[in-house]
């Protein structure tokens, strides 16, 4: 018998599958009240006009494409592959270490100039 069995609906209609990764997500993350993206890929799905809403009827694929430091806390910059918008996402507790810092270190690791030459 599982008539008593606790059902949280709510955080079961918002998990979601990642379209990058595969990876099943739970939109109940630490650290967030409105998880979309990956953990583990950090992509995620242009579905919220405004955090959370769900009011977008684009559902292109989102890359997560910058670090963005905002007030010491760190904040992924989207971008949509279908509209080219562009979204701050506040990262959430159990996101990827290594993924962040593959993406924070990706500036750095492609300068436009030479690194070898002497600061002017
Ligand atoms: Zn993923
Ligand atoms: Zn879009």
């Amino acid at each position: 018998m599982t008539t008593n069995a606790r059902r949280r609906p709510d955080a079961e209609a918002e998990s979601f599958r990642c379209a990058r990764c595969g990876d099943t997500v739970s939109a109940d993350a630490y650290g967030t009240q409105h998880r979309n993206h990956c953990p583990r890929c950090l992509w995620s799905l242009h579905v919220d006009d405004r955090p959370g809403d769900r009011a977008s009827g684009c559902g292109g694929r989102m890359e997560p494409i910058a670090i963005w430091v905002r007030d010491d806390e760190w904040v992924l910059v989207h971008r949509c592959q279908r509209c080219e918008a562009l979204r701050p996402n506040r990262i959430a507790g159990d996101d990827s270490p290594v993924a962040l810092l593959t993406l924070a270190a990706r500036a750095l690791a492609n300068p436009p100039f030479p690194l070898d030459r002497p600061m002017a």
